[in-house]
């Protein structure tokens, strides 16, 4: 209607001359401006339709306007928004107890933060105090977060925009076999080379000087990487015996996304990290929150000296509210297996066909709703891409020469099929501009 071009124009232009975006040349964007979302499927002031290939940022693991966590905000604002964090709150209680017996490992207590960049902010001073050493290790090809220090943990081309606010992290490279840094050949060897590296890395900053090791259990924003089997055990296992915390950033990958609540459940029974930090799939993006799980022995470093650190909205009512409902869902036990076997039944096999025929497909790797599909390509190629999703109604999400897949968990059978055979033609497109 004329109304709803008239508002997608105020949106459009109030944006371009008040609103400053992430990451962006200010100049050079033209941001879309959504009307409004349901379930997997995003809707324009037009009325178009598209399929949230990305779940926004990987965020909105339960679809969009979901009744139940719609239905907790209104209910929650109705009657409590906004508490000192010092008190307590029945909501936040109960979010941090399900949490806590909903991970796999022993944990005791949840700090609660705004996002998923103060979750590691906050780990990562917790690591420091907790073990008197200032030292902290992460990965290569990681993101971690855009604020001080969890933009100096972040191991991509995006740290280096800013300047150096926290000197006392370095970085390693983690196994990925597509690009390996060790010239190896198999996903056995890419391990071991791997562990070997961190072991050496480890003796030459100095084991005792180290606090933790800060790694996504399954790399998302820098590529959808799978570390090979026995890989972050091996972590562990160097952890364990120098004393170094192991804190797994499950902020893009936790609930659900991999198939697992936590995609380091895939190391197996037995691992389990010191610290779990978390944001996005928790109350699947309803409102802004984030967190850190985390072991009896490190609330204890806090027990009787005070943590010197706190948020406003540590545990916000609006925020928990949702995560609440999020759980109980994610416990009700449907819909993170159902992601593990369509990632393995539906997904893969459909994707690894693509690339036996795609010949600008360099490589296909992910697991549960989780995947990459890179390719030796440009970027007006890729551009190609992205017009053929969104001629089929998809709304990609694109990253360089990645389509990375990353639907709602909630997505229907019959959407991921259209959304795989949006993905097979954006990928023709891809090949026809590339190489045709
Ligand atoms: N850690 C990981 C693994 C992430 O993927 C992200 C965001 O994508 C962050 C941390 C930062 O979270 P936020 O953007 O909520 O600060």
């Amino acid at each position: 209607s004329a109304q709803a071009k008239e508002e997608e124009k105020r949106a459009f232009d109030n944006d371009r001359a008040h609103v400053f975006h992430s990451w962006s040349a200010q100049d050079k964007i033209s941001p879309k401006v959504w009307a409004a979302a349901e379930g997997s499927t995003l809707y324009d002031f037009d009325g178009n339709a598209f399929i949230d290939m990305g779940s926004q940022l990987v965020s909105a693991n339960l679809g969009h306007n979901n009744p139940r966590l719609v239905e907790a905000i209104q209910r929650q604002a109705a009657r409590l928004t906004n508490i000192n964090p010092a008190f307590g709150n029945d909501v936040r209680s109960d979010v941090a107890a399900k949490i806590v017996s909903m991970a796999r490992g022993e944990f005791s207590h949840v700090f609660f933060t705004n996002g998923g960049a103060d979750a590691i902010e906050h780990s990562i001073r917790m690591a420091r105090l907790h073990t008197g050493r200032n030292k902290i290790l992460s990965a290569y090809r990681s993101y971690h977060g855009a604020t001080g220090s969890a933009m100096m943990l972040t191991g991509e081309h995006r740290r280096l925009g800013n300047p150096t606010t926290d000197p006392d992290i370095y970085h390693f490279w983690a196994p990925f076999l597509h690009h390996s840094s060790f010239f190896a050949t198999t996903q056995e060897e890419e391990c071991e080379r791997a562990l070997k590296h961190l072991e050496d890395v480890i003796a030459f900053e100095g084991a005792g000087m180290i606090a933790a090791i800060v790694l996504e259990p399954v790399v998302g924003s820098s590529g959808i990487i799978v570390p090979p089997a026995g890989y972050l055990n091996g972590v562990r296992e160097l952890c364990d015996k120098h004393g170094i915390l192991f804190i797994a950033d499950e902020v893009m990958v936790g609930f659900g996304r991999t198939g697992k609540l936590f995609a380091y459940e895939h190391a197996g029974d037995d691992f389990q990290p010191d610290m779990i930090t978390f944001a996005k799939g928790v109350n699947a993006g309803y409102a802004p929150l984030g967190g850190i799980v985390m072991t009896q022995a490190i609330r204890d470093t806090f027990g009787s000296e005070a943590y010197s650190g706190g948020l406003t909205y540590s545990g916000h009512p609006l925020a928990v509210a949702p995560a609440k409902a999020a759980l109980e869902i994610y416990a009700e036990g449907e819909i993170i297996p159902r992601v593990a076997r369509l990632g393995a039944e539906l997904i893969e096999p459909r994707l690894r066909e693509l690339a036996e025929e795609n010949v600008a497909i360099a490589d296909v790797r992910g697991i549960g709703f989780f995947w990459a599909v890179e390719f030796n390509a440009d970027a007006t190629a890729m551009a190609a891409g992205a017009a053929e999703f969104k001629e089929r109604g998809v709304w990609p999400m694109i990253s360089g020469n990645r389509f990375h897949i990353a639907p709602p968990l909630t997505t229907t059978d019959d959407e991921l099929v259209a959304l795989l055979d949006a993905v097979e033609a954006a990928a023709q497109a891809v090949e026809l501009t590339f190489a045709g």
